[in-house]
């Protein structure tokens, strides 16, 4: 007992802060989460992000254990402790020493990192590619985000601003996307864009339609959800196989809601994405569903200080 290690993972979202107390095994001692509410001001989310800091340490406190340090996972680009920018949904998220902040106020070493590059370490270190040193992790939701480790380390490119999986083009005509670019792999792959590509085929309402409702459809065998599906898969499976013949990952692993649908759902991305990837490349490669869920975050936090400290 005396020897683990414990640390405080906090996991930023765009409506509440997540946190938990994790030993260096995983060990969930305590978790919980707190509303910051859709438009909170700068200082209110980072009072909130106190309180959780002071709730986790009272609670190492009760279970008789010190805590390394605060591994933080924020939206946007994170560079030597600070959030730089990017994270459009946070009131003034932007030129943010989180680091400086936190480690004065509780003498402990805090490291931070995009939320997406904590979840994917997350999975590296306690879920589905435990034991791998290189992984391309891929969230699906709303956007696709992701994370790059390569050689047992989060990959961020120079100064942390790259590994924006999502944004690799797939149609150099294509549609539009978010980002400013066009015929990105988010425009195609995504939920959203899966939502409005089976509205439009089945003539149905967007409003009325979910990821939950299309997986319903497609396992009745519905055409135009069977149709969507297999268009989705095709689509991710395009962008993965480039990622691996870049990578060669041993594992891909799939999270974002969707990727829950079962493993029909991871099945169909990996026959796509070993199917256009190159066979030397792959030789290696597997393509697995997440396992650690919404806890991904809080885990990969706290493996910044496990692994940094
Ligand atoms: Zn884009």
């Amino acid at each position: 007992m005396e020897n683990t290690k414990y640390a405080i993972g906090i996991d930023l979202g765009g409506t509440f802060i997540k946190f938990a107390l994790v030993s260096e095994a995983g060990e969930i001692l305590f978790s919980s989460k707190l509303s910051i509410g859709s438009s909170a001001k700068r200082e209110d989310i980072l009072e909130t992000m106190h309180k959780a800091i002071q709730l986790t340490l009272e609670s190492a406190s009760k279970n008789g254990v010190s805590v390394s340090g605060i591994g933080i996972g924020s939206p946007g680009v994170c560079c030597d402790g600070i959030v730089v920018g990017g994270a459009d949904n946070l009131d003034r998220w932007a030129d943010l020493n989180l680091s400086k902040i936190y480690s004065e106020a509780y003498n402990l070493p805090v490291l931070i990192d995009n939320d997406a590059n904590v979840m994917g370490l997350g999975e590296a270190v306690f879920g589905a590619a435990q034991d791998c040193t290189d992984v391309i992790f891929l969230t699906v939701g709303t956007g696709i985000g992701g994370a790059i480790v390569a050689d047992g380390k989060l990959y961020g490119g120079y100064k942390n601003r790259g590994t924006e999986m999502g944004h690799v083009t797939i149609d150099h005509k294509g549609i539009d996307c978010n980002c400013g670019g066009r015929g990105c792999l988010e425009a195609y792959a995504s939920t959203n864009a899966l939502i409005a590509q089976y509205a439009q085929r089945s003539g149905k309402n967007e409003d009325d339609i979910n990821g939950h409702y299309i997986v319903e459809k497609f396992l009745e065998g519905e055409a135009a959800a069977v149709e969507c599906m297999q268009e989705h898969t095709d689509y991710l499976g395009h962008g993965i196989a480039g990622f691996i013949n870049t990578f060669a990952p041993q594992k891909v692993v799939i999270g974002g809601g969707i990727s829950e649908a079962g493993q029909f759902y991871i099945d169909m991305i990996k026959k796509s994405a070993l199917g256009y990837a190159m066979p030397d490349c792959a030789a290696n490669t597997d393509v697995v569903g997440a396992t650690l869920g919404n806890q991904a975050g809080c885990l990969g936090a706290a493996s910044l200080i496990f692994r940094n400290c």
